[in-house]
């Protein structure tokens, strides 16, 4: 398994990474034309998430799997995530809080179960 220590070095990935360092980053690698805000990386979101899907799929499918891909995969979909959330004005870790916070309150109000965005 690949650990963020190897990539980053010791001292960056003693506390973790830093999700708005790493929105950040993944920024510096973004190269679609301005045009396509927000669109660009919703389609590569819903894509990525797909290629998730296929490899659960096959693993359902052949009864095993490749984690370590399917751990990249979900770090594509990170990454447009990541994008996402900058073109829409939004740190990556208010993103995360933001959710946290959603699903904290449901939890305490027994509404983890059901459907709808707004429980
Ligand atoms: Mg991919």
């Amino acid at each position: 398994m690949i650990t963020a220590e190897d990539i980053l070095g010791k001292d960056f990935a003693r506390d973790g990474v830093d999700m708005d360092g790493f929105q950040k980053q993944a920024r510096s690698y973004a190269i679609y034309k301005k045009e396509f805000k927000t669109v660009y990386p919703t389609l590569g979101l819903v894509s990525e998430a797909g290629e998730v899907a296929d490899k659960i799929k096959k693993w359902l499918r052949d009864g095993d799997a490749n984690k370590e891909d399917i751990a990249k995969e979900l770090g594509d979909v990170l990454w447009y995530v990541a994008i996402l959330a900058e073109d829409l004005g939004y740190p990556l870790s208010d993103v995360a809080l933001m959710n946290i916070d959603k699903l904290d309150n449901r939890k305490k109000r027994g509404k983890l179960r059901g459907s709808g965005d707004n429980r």
